[in-house]
């Protein structure tokens, strides 16, 4: 007995028989006893499918139009699962993110969670209903409507299993868990049982492509229980926590991101500062940089480089483009031909041994390093897209991932 967040993302609610499986999950948890909460997102590609709409009309359309258009993806979503859970004869509710109670931020497209004011949806926990509510949108201080940005509706899930201090939250999706890796890409992935929220923040912010980084973010501050599972296959997933029990694996895993650019500076002057002024103007447009490297002086010249979003790397090479007199350098690079693939685990500093492995195993495989970052979680290296999936398999190949 308790209350339950359950979140089920677009795949898991594209037609009519994945819609019933859904409701079926829902009303079995709910007759179980528990007061239960389903977060959903739009159907299949609908949300897609919205933004190509849109582009059809207008490839400049305001972002509050565009926040207007998408969430309705998730409002045919709650209506359509409201009524399959009608059907199996349970008592149930739908709402949208404004009448659920979602307070956020003014920025249409990312916008923040501010609060939410639960009353509603505590009036109809209080009354039996089961309550689906739509993810990926709330209400901002004008009363317009706003969507959290793509992937948006795990962090609804969360935000409202914190708000109502919801015993759990799962997030089901397509996949039975968190993995080692990429299943599609590496065969002899492992499914964990369990993950720390800082390993997942990792693997979720490199592009595992599990849960929203948000959400895990969220998840972490609020101390929420967080369970990865499947939609189709009635199994135990993988619960993302605080500690985890003995630490005999030390990698969790390998993520690919490949939502990544670089920009390398070319010839600046070997002088105090220069750093300090193409980092503050990437700041100024709240760019977000990641691994940077710089080169030893020669001839009074170095060379900087590092790596944005893909979003930002046009943003990033105007702004540079714009102060290039003042930079002083010989010319500017960009390069999107790229990506970053990283092994993940805590404990990661105390072991040395760990980055030679990964390297080794890249050289193995005859694949070239242009970049490495680490932190006491990760090591980061950026190589050529060609070679991205070779390198994931190859790093995974050279760890011992038999959890058991
Ligand atoms: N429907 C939205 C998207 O596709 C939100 C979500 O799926 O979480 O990004
Ligand atoms: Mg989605």
């Amino acid at each position: 007995m308790g209350l339950i967040v359950q979140k089920f993302g677009g795949s898991s609610v594209k037609d009519r028989e994945c819609l019933f499986r859904v409701a079926k999950t829902v009303t079995d948890t709910y007759k179980a006893g528990n007061e239960v909460i389903v977060v959903v997102s739009a159907q299949g590609d609908t949300t897609d499918d919205l933004i190509e709409k849109a582009k059809e009309i207008n490839e400049r359309a305001s972002k509050r139009e565009m926040d207007m258009l998408l969430s309705t993806g998730e409002q045919i979503s709650i209506a359509l699962l409201a009524m399959a859970i009608e059907k199996l004869g349970f008592p149930v509710v739908s709402l949208t993110g404004w009448q659920a109670g979602f307070i956020t931020h003014s920025n249409h497209g990312a916008a923040r969670i501010r609060r939410i004011e639960a009353e509603r949806i505590r009036r109809e926990l209080d009354s039996n209903n089961i309550v689906v509510v739509a993810g990926f949108q709330g209400l901002n201080r004008f009363g317009d409507i706003t969507t959290l940005g793509r992937g948006g509706s795990d962090t609804s899930a969360v935000a409202l299993a914190a708000a109502l201090h919801a015993d759990r939250c799962q997030i089901y999706t397509d996949v039975d868990g968190v993995y080692t890796a990429d299943p599609r890409i590496v065969k002899n992935a492992v499914k964990l049982d369990e993950i720390t929220y800082d390993e997942m923040l990792e693997l979720a912010s490199l592009g595992a492509g599990v849960l929203h980084n948000r959400s895990v973010e969220m998840a972490k501050k609020y101390h929420v229980n967080l369970e990865v599972l499947s939609s189709i296959e009635n199994k135990p997933g993988t619960i993302v926590k605080e500690a985890v029990k003995v630490e005999k694996l030390l990698i969790k895993g390998v993520a690919k991101d490949e939502d990544v650019a670089r920009i390398a500076l070319i010839g600046l002057p070997d002088t105090p500062g220069i750093a300090f002024k193409i980092f503050s103007l990437l700041a100024a447009k709240k760019i977000n940089v990641d691994i940077i490297l710089q080169s030893i002086g020669r001839h009074n010249t170095k060379d900087i480089s590092f790596t944005v979003p893909l979003a930002d790397k046009d943003i990033a090479l105007e702004v540079l483009q714009e102060k290039f007199e003042i930079l002083g350098a010989e010319r500017i690079e960009a390069e999107d031909d790229v990506v970053k693939v990283s092994i993940v685990g805590a404990g990661m500093q105390s072991n040395p041994g760990v980055a030679a492995k990964m390297f080794e195993a890249l050289y193995d495989a005859n694949i070239n390093i242009q970049m490495i970052s680490t932190s006491e979680i990760k090591i980061s290296v950026l190589i050529a897209r060609k070679d991205a999936d070779r390198a994931v398999v190859a790093v995974h190949d050279a760890f011992d991932f038999n959890q058991k």
